[in-house]
């Protein structure tokens, strides 16, 4: 087990001006760990009003807004993701037989690659479906069009417009909320 000395140091005032903002250098007891930094606010009412995430200091709501946006996004790809694999794998099929290039350049084409020609070639020789190397939600017309099941289609049409709200929500929060960097010297 690692044991970590720490050491904190005032590095300026908090938002409010009543506190202050900490550094916190964490010394490992051994040779192989490595040191780091973490700063926090010793202050209960920007600590209410804020988060630190490492060099920053983030308004709380707008923060907490933003990652609340980015999960349902994330879910509602993952979901997208679902539904789709069988139909994205169904499209590519028709390209299974020409090099592995080809079949990332109609990926590219589709603006729905998500690996690089290295990564790519080596996962299809792992039998790695198309669908596992795919972001079909970057080209949601295209998407719908290949979906056959109009139940499915729907159901993926939904999950289309949550992401886009979800971006929204997410440029919206990141717009409204405040960023400090705090000093580091
Ligand atoms: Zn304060």
């Amino acid at each position: 087990m690692v044991n970590y000395e720490t050491s904190e140091r005032e590095v300026s005032a908090c938002p409010c001006g009543k506190g202050k903002v900490i550094r916190s250098f964490h010394t490992p007891d051994n040779a192989w760990s490595r040191n780091y930094t973490t700063y926090g606010l010793a202050c209960p009412e920007c600590n209410a009003k804020f988060v630190v995430e490492r060099e920053h200091i983030y308004s709380r709501s707008e923060h907490e807004a933003m990652e609340a946006a980015s999960e349902k996004g994330i879910a509602a790809r993952i979901k997208v993701d679902q539904l789709a694999a069988s139909y994205v794998d169904a499209y590519f099929k028709q390209f299974e037989d020409k090099p592995k290039t080809e079949q990332l350049r109609q990926m590219s084409l589709l603006k729905v690659a998500t690996a690089h020609l290295d990564r790519f070639r080596k996962e299809r020789r792992q039998g790695t479906p198309f669908s596992r190397l795919a972001n079909p939600t970057n080209n949601p017309k295209w998407l719908l069009s290949i979906v056959s099941d109009e139940e499915k289609k729907k159901q993926i049409a939904e999950l289309l417009s949550k992401i886009d709200e979800a971006k929204e929500e997410e440029e919206k929060a990141k717009t409204a909320m405040i960023s400090i960097r705090v000093p580091t010297t």
